[in-house]
């Protein structure tokens, strides 16, 4: 419900046109948001993308990476906007900003920077963003998005209502930058971090790394920085081309930066849901089910989302806490569904859990009818809630496997998949003889992550890091 209602404010919104000056380029330009709109949206969209992707669990990172976004604030062309900072917790590597001054980076993208100018540097990219309103102007170009799974276009409308991923604030995350807007927030960025003191050449040694790593959003929902800032040698260069003798004066902070991301976590956090074989374990909810072989599975923190090969059936399991009646709720939940019509329930058990489930198809006008068998198990104090989807002509065929699904759901017990634990980030002090490849070998690190790690560090694998001088390894 929350959903649709931020969409038809969103809608509401774009009725209120007008001309407004530029406040970076100074020119007028057709401004459909007011500044205010603009911050109303950006703070609803915040509730959203905090609630689908999570903040990371650390309170002095959080309170770090906001202080030097602090320092740039007062740099930017919108002086008097309230800037506000967190820190995702996923391993995906992106930064984003949303309309109004709310701006993020991913622990993933923690832990590849080395210094506190390359966090600033890449701060100041996305101020450049939103002092330049490039996310506002990319409102006008809002489509629906599919997430990175394969859930095929008869399902795809209810498939985003349902799984939150038609709300603007997620949908803002996937679109595209253009080259000029990513050329204006470069020139900002150098700008601002200058005027923070920072040396503004710490963003031509990230984007090279970023560069040299490629692309490393795949198997998650939320898009990579270079799908989404799309990244050139040819940024590079006029970065490159913009810094100043006098810039090499200014703050790098290597030490005070990497101390800050000691110990973060690195890659999944197995506590918040992993796949072995074709099971998915959830330590932290303490539940586990099976799907089928040649399903994708994608976890997010709000829900995990399924789809079959072909794309013509999908399951999403959501979890809320919940004391409520199992029948109550469950009523609550289907009445969020437009056009739904009710077709058969039952109470069962599934492995010794009480549970009830509902078959409903969903009308649509001049689409393909949909089926949706839904399913809420109480387990605690949590209610599950698994939705199978597919189009009512085609449900007979995936009915089987939507069952076996849902009726593979148990506690989770076994200690040895309750206790997994994250690789975090850990700094090795160099003592000025050992390359880096002999620092990485000698720490136990696998020799399948030495590539990854030296592009982490900022150097070449044979390089002889300076004594003292602190590496970064994973354990
Ligand atoms: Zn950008």
């Amino acid at each position: 419900m929350k959903k649709i209602l931020a969409s038809f404010c969103f809608f509401s919104l774009l009725l209120a046109a007008a001309c407004a000056i530029n406040p970076v380029s100074g020119k007028y330009e057709l401004s459909l948001i007011s500044e205010q709109q603009e911050i109303a949206l950006g703070k609803e969209a915040d509730l959203e993308i905090r609630s689908q992707y999570g903040v990371y669990d650390s309170s002095s990172l959080n309170e770090y990476v906001k202080k030097v976004g602090l320092t740039l604030a007062p740099h930017t062309h919108r002086p008097h906007l309230v800037y506000h900072y967190a820190v995702l917790d996923t391993p995906v590597v992106n930064a984003f900003a949303l309309p109004g001054g709310y701006i993020y980076v991913t622990r993933g993208i923690l832990v590849m920077m080395n210094s506190e100018a390359e966090l600033a540097a890449v701060l100041a990219h996305e101020l450049g963003h939103v002092n330049a309103r490039h996310s506002v102007q990319r409102l006008s170009k809002l489509l629906l998005v599919q997430i990175g799974m394969n859930v095929g276009s008869a399902l795809s409308e209810t498939f985003a209502q349902i799984s939150g991923v038609a709300s603007i604030g997620i949908q803002l995350l996937f679109l595209k930058y253009s080259r000029d807007d990513e050329r204006e927030a470069d020139a900002l960025g150098v700008e601002y971090a200058r005027k923070g003191s920072y040396d503004p050449g710490e963003m031509v040694s990230f984007f090279s790394s970023l560069q040299k790593l490629g692309d490393l959003s795949g198997g998650h929902s939320l898009p990579g920085f270079l799908s989404t800032h799309p990244l050139t040698s040819e940024r590079i260069q006029n970065v490159q081309a913009s810094l100043i003798e006098s810039d090499r004066q200014l703050m790098t902070k290597p030490t005070a930066y990497l101390k800050s991301i000691a110990n973060i976590v690195f890659g999944d956090d197995p506590r918040q849901g992993y796949v072995e074989g074709n099971t998915f374990y959830h330590p932290g909810l303490r539940f586990s089910f099976s799907f089928p072989r040649d399903w994708k599975l994608q976890n997010e923190p709000s829900q995990v989302v399924l789809a079959s090969k072909d794309g013509k059936a999908a399951t999403i399991l959501q979890v809320e806490k919940s004391s409520e009646n199992l029948k109550d709720y469950a009523s609550s939940k289907a009445a969020e569904l437009e056009n739904n019509y009710f077709i058969n329930e039952q109470s069962l058990t599934i492995n010794g859990l009480n549970s009830f489930q509902h078959l409903y198809d969903i009308g649509r006008p001049e689409k393909e009818t949909l089926r949706a068998r839904i399913t809420h198990i109480k387990k605690g104090a949590y209610i599950f809630s698994f939705y199978a989807l597919s189009t009512s002509d085609d449900f007979s065929k995936y009915d089987f496997q939507f069952g076996t699904l849902v009726g593979s759901f148990n506690e989770l017990r076994d200690r040895s998949h309750l206790n997994r634990q994250p690789q975090r980030l850990k700094l090795i002090q160099a003592n000025g003889r050992q390359t880096l490849q002999q620092i990485f070998m000698n720490s136990g690190l696998k020799k399948d992550l030495w590539a990854k790690m030296a592009i982490m560090n900022g150097m070449e694998i044979d390089q002889i890091p300076k004594q003292n001088q602190l590496v970064k390894i994973v354990r």
